[in-house]
């Protein structure tokens, strides 16, 4: 596989609060956004893909990926907590994370909070991770439309994350993909500034690196207005 992963400020905030992590040799794939006043979100972030990744790349490759992946957001989530414990200016603080580990053919995904994993296949986007939202809790039980949700004045509230409880609820399952699939890992600051078709337009361009992928879909999201910190990786299966 060939992957690549960008992050930009935005248009509208100060600081960067996301962190991105890709490694192609050992198929592991990291987007975190952080939250917290003061330093907290950058803080948090950051020790998420560093704990994470840390933990991933030390691992024996005989130990079961959703084993592994549990245990490496445990070890994310229990630092960002003792962190915060022990900085009162860091009080708080948390973070959202979606992580593919990469074997051959199967994708290996957890997440918690509102970054998404999709999955490229023949033009096509689709899903692979529910937002842990308020909105989308409120979609699933059909309280709101997605369309009601995407502009819902508390669509930013998410219901699980890093670092803010002692011990970590995150969501992990096994996709599959294939010869000429793409994965994308991705910010909110990018899917609330796009549609999906959108996106799906961008990764059409098979012939194009991931980087210059990465770059286009920010630019994208800045040309739309650029209201949070936007951050992508993406990865290419090539058989
Ligand atoms: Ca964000």
């Amino acid at each position: 596989m060939i992957a690549a992963a960008a992050t930009d400020r935005g248009r509208a905030r100060t600081n960067n609060e996301d962190s991105v992590f890709a490694d192609a040799a050992r198929g592991i794939l990291i987007v975190a956004d952080g939250m917290g006043g003061h330093l907290g979100g950058e803080v948090a972030s950051r020790l998420a893909v560093e704990v994470i990744s840390a933990n991933l790349l030390s691992a024996p490759p005989q130990l079961e990926p959703s084993r592994l992946l549990a245990e490496a957001l445990d070890a994310a989530n229990l630092a960002i907590w003792q962190t915060a414990a022990a900085d009162s200016s860091l009080t708080g603080m948390g973070t959202t994370v979606a992580v593919v580990l990469v074997r051959d053919d199967e994708l290996w995904l957890a997440h918690a909070g509102d970054s998404r994993i999709y999955l490229f296949r023949q033009g096509r986007l689709e899903r692979l991770t529910r937002d842990h939202t308020l909105v989308e809790q409120m979609v699933e039980a059909g309280e709101l439309t997605p369309e009601q949700a995407r502009v819902h004045p508390l669509r930013n509230v998410i219901s699980r994350c890093l670092g803010t409880e002692p011990t970590a609820e995150p969501e992990i399952r096994k996709a599959t993909w294939k010869q000429g699939d793409s994965v994308l890992l991705c910010s909110d600051g990018l899917t609330g500034m796009l549609e999906d078709e959108e996106i799906a337009q961008v990764l059409s361009e098979q012939k194009a690196p991931p980087d210059a992928l990465c770059r286009k879909l920010i630019d994208l999201a800045n040309e739309r207005g650029g209201w949070d910190n936007i951050s992508v990786v993406l990865a290419r299966h090539t058989g």
